[in-house]
């Protein structure tokens, strides 16, 4: 029970939920409660503003020109840079690379990668709970290459067969990539041993921290992924951003992904010398706005403190399945030891988008279908599930607020 009583008694939530403008309206003539964080995050006026400010006093292109306006654009730009770096930890700000989000993050590992290090007769580990995100790219790579795509299977509870895991290490296997989190079932995995196992066999790791960034201290230096992933809109910055950090060795190591500006040092005809780290993965004109907005967004964040959050986000979770779990019928999919910000769950029979919809209309918004994880529905056997996505500044009244959606609308519809 201490935990819940931290619901109350750690940050000022009426005060922080007034940085967000957009929890302040009503849907369908009730107070909107946006359980649909996994999704995405709503957005703090300071992000608002940082992006707005962009254009209305310094718009101009990055790395380009002299004069004043690309000077300050370019000092804001890589300062979000230096921004992100710190918050995970990075050794060097060159290995941060400003993407599009998680799912161009992906797909420029997975893309050079494989047209350097994968050949026929090689594998690459993936698990059964990933997002198509982290499915899709690696199919595409092993197709072109030849090689052979892997699954770690995992328990009814939704936690990974570690040692089925272990087993599947083999000399074929060139590359590792997993979810940090779940953003279907919450599992978090034990990244941590994951990557140690791999690399004690000299196997990199791509982790996709698309649902942890937001929710758990990240060291880089300390977990050691050769690659991380995640987006901006999940972590209460703009849509269109996002992170690849990757090691330097492994930066350097891989060809570039796309050619055009900015990645070069010279062009000829004849030959075109790349640019260097970070510079050689971000061709063409960046989205500026939005990646000095998501510096922004992860200050705000420091400003709170990921440490309070996390606290705050893990009451708010015990506080969740307690009250949940009493609802007859209810059946959770998942139900791992260790998870963080999401909830998947069916009433009896009831599908899943009907319940959705008597949510919506009792202004809670939730995700139901099968939250871009089509072989993890496949494995539990339904055709989707009803996601409830908390972060911090949601609270135990909007929980209960769920809690009785949920009874009203089975009543209706049972
Ligand atoms: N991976 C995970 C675990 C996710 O939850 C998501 C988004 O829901 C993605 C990848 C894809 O993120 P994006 O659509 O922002 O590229």
């Amino acid at each position: 029970m201490e935990h819940i009583a931290n619901i109350t008694t750690g940050l000022d939530i009426a005060q922080i939920r007034k940085d967000f403008p957009i929890l302040q309206q009503q849907v369908h003539g009730k107070p909107l409660v946006y359980f649909d964080n996994g999704a995405t995050t709503q957005k703090p006026q300071v992000v608002i503003d940082a992006e707005a400010r962009y254009y209305e006093e310094y718009n101009s292109n990055v790395h380009r020109g002299v004069h004043h306006l690309s000077q300050v654009a370019t000092d804001a730009y890589e300062k979000a840079r230096h921004i992100v770096a710190g918050y995970i930890n990075a050794a060097h700000s060159h290995e941060i690379i400003f993407t599009k989000g998680t799912t161009d993050g992906i797909n420029l590992v997975a893309n050079t990668m494989s047209r350097r290090f994968l050949k026929a007769g090689d594998s690459v580990i993936i698990s059964s709970m990933e997002h198509h995100s982290n499915i899709v790219p690696w199919q595409i790579a092993c197709e072109e290459a030849g090689a052979t795509l892997k699954v770690i299977p995992i328990t009814e509870k939704g936690e990974l067969r570690m040692d089925v895991y272990e087993s599947m290490l083999d000399d074929t296997v060139k590359m590792v990539a997993v979810t940090y989190v779940s953003n279907t079932l919450g599992t978090v995995n034990p990244v941590q041993d994951i990557i140690a196992l791999a690399h004690a066999r000299n196997i990199p790791v791509l982790i996709d921290a698309a649902q942890a960034i937001q929710h758990i201290s990240i060291d880089v230096q300390a977990l050691q992924p050769d690659f991380l992933v995640f987006s901006g809109h999940k972590i209460y910055g703009p849509t269109g951003t996002g992170v690849l950090y990757g090691t330097t060795e492994w930066l350097n190591k891989l060809p570039p992904y796309q050619g055009g500006g900015d990645m070069i040092k010279t062009v000829t005809f004849a030959k075109t010398i790349y640019n260097e780290l970070p510079y050689k993965f971000e061709a063409g004109t960046p989205n500026i706005a939005g990646s000095i907005a998501l510096g922004t967004a992860i200050e705000y964040l420091q400003q709170i403190g990921l440490p309070e959050i996390q606290q705050r986000e893990e009451a708010l979770m015990a506080y969740a399945m307690q009250e949940l779990r009493k609802i007859d019928g209810i059946r959770f999919i998942g139900d791992a030891q260790n998870r963080s910000g999401v909830i998947s769950f069916l009433v009896h029979n009831i599908h899943p988008f009907d319940m959705g919809e008597l949510l919506d209309q009792q202004g809670i918004a939730v995700r139901t279908g099968h939250h871009c994880t089509e072989p993890l529905m496949d494995l539990f056997q339904v055709p989707g599930t009803v996601r409830a996505s908390l972060t911090f500044y949601n609270t135990k009244e909007e929980i209960d607020k769920l809690v009785a959606g949920v009874k009203r609308a089975a009543s209706m519809l049972l």
